[in-house]
């Protein structure tokens, strides 16, 4: 075992300036930093499958209700229509029985049988009805040029979203592929991680690591290289690199929090 248990995690007022101390000696801070990087690595690929599995299901539920407002305006613009059908239609009736109705007059208003004032009756009457019918015709075909109008915007609607119904057919079956296979990959990941830590780390600073984890999209360790943080960029007091470098404790960012490392020179074998 590389670590004792019972290491101290230290944290100032502000978790800007904390710092994570062990009460081990060197060997303990470099042994727990070299895990921590190793770990790092590991979790950084669990990261992003624990990532793509909440962000794969929640895109393909965006592009869903997208096509589904479509499809409601394509219901709203389909029942306009069948308004505008029904007035058509009403018009349609109402004209056809006027017309009869004229017709009747037309007939009668010629028989032997009428007299004068019966006669500028029925003139009169033709010569409203036939306005009415005129009025109503022209209402009548005004509605026509709507309903083609909308009949056109309806149907351009409906051949788009049919295009996107049968994309996003292929999209989803995509979408549960890609899912199995970071599902899988989490298993996996998962597995390595819980072997790779059992009894190796002190668990408070495993916490510690996790938490950052979370906060830092999956990077909780940063290089220090000479005095910038290369996890946010930030420059940070000598003492910080000194007090790394010297491998008494392990050091956070004061600005990022992330877990200082500093990257070793690689030796020749
Ligand atoms: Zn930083």
């Amino acid at each position: 075992m590389l670590l004792k248990r019972g290491a101290v995690l230290c944290r100032g007022t502000s978790p800007l300036h904390s710092r994570v101390r062990m009460g081990e000696g060197q060997t303990n801070i470099t042994a727990t930093l070299e895990l921590l990087q190793d770990l790092q690595d590991l979790d950084r690929s669990l990261y992003q499958a624990r990532d793509e599995i909440r962000r794969l299901p929640a895109e393909r539920d965006k592009r869903r209700g997208k096509i589904d407002d479509r499809l409601q305006i394509l219901k709203e613009a389909g029942a306009a229509i069948h308004t505008i059908e029904v007035q058509i239609k009403e018009i349609e009736d109402a004209t056809s029985s006027q017309r009869q109705r004229m017709r009747k007059l037309e007939g009668e208003a010629t028989s032997a049988k009428v007299d004068t004032a019966m006669l500028v009756a029925y003139q009169h009457e033709i010569r409203s009805l036939r306005k009415y019918i005129g009025q109503a015709e022209s209402e009548g075909l005004e509605l026509v040029e709507v309903l083609e109008m909308k009949t056109t915007v309806r149907d351009t609607l409906k051949e788009s979203v049919d295009l996107e119904e049968t994309s996003f057919v292929e999209y989803s079956t995509n979408v549960d592929a890609e899912l199995l296979i970071a599902e899988e990959k989490r298993g996996e990941l998962e597995q390595q991680r819980t072997k790779r830590i059992k009894g190796r780390i002190d668990l408070e600073i495993l916490r510690e690591y996790e938490k950052l984890l979370e906060a830092r999209e999956g990077q909780a360790l940063a290089e220090l290289d000479r005095r910038v943080c290369q996890g946010c960029f930030v420059t940070v007091p000598q003492n910080l690199y000194v007090k790394l470098a010297m491998a008494r404790s392990l050091v956070e960012c004061p600005s990022c929090n992330r877990i200082f490392f500093i990257k070793k020179t690689v030796e020749k074998a």
